[in-house]
C-alpha cells in the first residue's frame, strides 16, 4: 500500500469522519425504515422516484465526503521554492515544511503541511478545505443538506401517519394505516430528527460561507488579511500606505469557473490588472512586521498550570472566560518571559522565550499558547511610545479567525474602529 493511500485511510480514524459516517448510517436506516412503511417504493412511479432519491442523496453525500477527505486540499510540496531566487523576498518561509509558502498557501497546524489556497481545516473531513477539494466539499454540503430535507419530510409524515393509525382504521382507510410505530423506531426517529436539524442548520451556514468565499474568490483567511489591510491603512493615515487591492477577485462568474471548471495548479493564480503574483504576500509580510512591532513582553509572576479550565488554581471567573479557540494552553513558571501577541479580558496569548538553562535541561509542554493574564505582568521597557494600551477584540466578531491575533492599538486608532456600541471595547490600564 502506498504511503499516500495509508495517510488518506488514516484520516478516517478520527472522531470527525467516524461520527459523521455513524450518524449517516443511523439516519439513513431510520429514513429507509419509515419510508418503506409510509410510502412503499412499489406503490407508484412517484414512490419509486422518492425511493431512488434517498439512495441518490446517500451515495452523493458519501461519494463527495470521501472525495473531499481523500483528495484533500492540495499540499504544497515540502521545501518548495519559487522559480527565481529573487522572488523569495516576497514570500514567507515555513520552518515546518522547510520551504517558502506559495501565494495563497498557509500552514495548517493539524495537517502539519502548507495547504494551497487554504480556506479552513474541517474536523468532519479531518482535512483542510482548499484548492483541490473545495468543489467536492460544496457538492458534499449540497447533497447532505438536500438529503437531510428529504429525510426530515419522510420521518415527519411517517410519524404523523403512525400516530393516526387507529383513526385511519376506524375510518376504514386501511391503505393509510401502514406505519407501525414501536418504541425503537420512535426513538430512532426522534434521534434522527435531532441530528438532521442540527447538521442541516450547520450545513446551511457552511454552504452560505462557501458560496461567499467562491463568489468573492476570497478564502476565510484572506478575508481576515484584507480586513487587517484596511485596518492598517485607516489606523495610520499619516503613513500614506498604497491602497490595497485584493488581486484574485475577477468577478463572480470567473471566480465560480475557477473553482468548478479550471482550477489551475494551486500555486499561481490569475490576478487583476495592476496586481501581480505577490500583491497579497507583500501585504502579508508588512502585516507580520506590524505584528512584531506590537508584540509585548510579559514576565510570569505566578505559576500557570496549562490547564484548559484552571478552576482550582485561578478561580471561577478566569475559567468562565476561557478563550473560545482550540489553541494550546501553556504552563508557566515564575520568571518565564513571554512575548504576547493577543490580549483578552482574562487570558493572554504568546510565546514563551526559551532560556539558556532550558536549552540544556529541556522542558516539556507547548511554548506557544494561552495563559491566564493574572499569572504575568507586562515589562514596560519596550515600545515606550504607547501611553495607554487599548485593545479591540476583533476575535469576537470573527469566530472563524482562529489563527490570527487581536490588535493592540492606541486610543486614536481605537476611535476609528469602534465596537458595536460605537465605543472602544475596553481600557486595560494606564501606565
Ligand atoms: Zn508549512
Ligand atoms: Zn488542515
Amino acid at each position: 500500500m502506498s504511503c499516500d493511500l495509508k495517510d488518506d485511510l488514516g484520516r478516517f480514524l478520527h472522531w470527525g469522519p467516524i461520527t459523521l459516517l455513524s450518524l449517516t448510517l443511523i439516519v439513513t436506516w431510520t429514513v429507509m425504515d419509515m419510508n418503506s412503511m409510509w410510502w412503499n417504493p412499489v406503490k407508484s412511479p412517484a414512490s419509486l422516484i422518492n425511493y431512488g432519491l434517498i439512495w441518490f442523496h446517500t451515495f452523493g453525500t458519501l461519494y463527495y465526503f470521501i472525495k473531499s477527505l481523500m483528495v484533500g486540499p492540495g499540499f504544497l510540496p515540502l521545501r518548495w521554492y519559487p522559480n527565481t531566487v529573487r522572488d523569495t523576498e516576497f514570500l514567507q518561509f515555513c520552518h515546518r515544511c522547510n520551504g517558502y509558502k506559495a501565494p495563497r498557501s498557509h500552514h495548517c497546524r493539524r495537517c502539519d503541511r502548507c495547504v494551497m489556497k487554504m480556506d479552513h481545516h474541517c474536523p468532519w473531513i479531518n482535512n483542510c478545505v482548499g484548492w483541490s477539494n473545495q468543489a467536492s466539499f460544496v457538492y458534499f454540503l449540497l447533497f447532505f443538506l438536500s438529503g437531510s430535507i428529504q429525510g426530515s419530510i419522510i420521518i415527519i409524515f411517517g410519524v404523523i401517519q403512525g400516530i393516526q393509525k387507529q383513526w385511519y382504521i376506524r375510518q376504514g382507510l386501511y391503505h393509510m394505516a401502514t406505519v407501525r410505530l414501536t418504541p425503537t423506531n420512535l426513538m430512532a426517529c426522534v434521534f434522527s430528527m435531532g441530528v438532521m436539524t442540527g447538521t442541516g442548520l450547520a450545513s446551511i451556514k457552511l454552504l452560505y460561507m462557501q458560496i461567499k468565499v467562491i463568489l468573492k474568490n476570497q478564502t476565510e483567511i484572506e478575508s481576515w488579511i484584507v480586513k487587517k489591510a484596511v485596518f492598517r491603512r485607516n489606523a495610520y493615515p499619516g503613513n500614506r500606505i498604497k491602497a490595497f487591492v485584493f488581486p484574485y477577485n475577477l468577478g463572480w462568474s470567473a471566480n465560480w469557473r475557477e473553482v468548478f471548471l479550471y482550477s489551475g495548479d494551486g500555486i499561481w493564480w490569475p490576478v487583476l490588472p495592476g496586481c501581480d503574483q505577490y500583491t497579497l504576500t507583500r501585504e502579508q509580510l508588512e502585516q507580520k512586521k506590524d505584528k512584531r512591532a506590537r508584540t509585548r513582553l510579559y514576565k510570569c509572576t505566578r505559576p500557570a498550570t496549562g490547564h484548559w479550565v484552571p478552576i482550582f488554581s485561578q478561580g471561577l471567573w478566569v475559567s468562565l472566560k476561557i478563550p473560545c479557540t482550540d489553541d494550546p494552553r501553556i504552563a508557566l513558571q515564575p520568571g518565564d518571559l513571554i512575548q504576547v501577541t493577543r490580549i483578552q479580558d482574562y487570558w493572554l496569548y504568546g510565546e514563551r522565550r526559551i532560556s539558556e538553562e532550558e536549552k540544556l535541561k529541556g522542558r516539556k509542554g507547548a511554548i506557544k499558547g494561552w495563559f491566564p493574564s493574572c499569572c504575568a505582568m507586562e515589562i514596560f521597557d519596550e515600545n515606550p511610545e504607547y501611553e495607554e494600551i487599548l485593545f479591540y477584540n476583533i476575535a469576537e466578531e470573527e469566530p472563524h479567525k482562529r489563527d490570527e491575533e487581536n490588535i493592540i492599538i492606541n486610543p486614536k486608532i481605537a476611535s476609528d474602529f469602534p465596537s458595536q456600541d460605537g465605543k472602544p471595547q475596553k481600557r486595560l490600564r494606564k501606565n
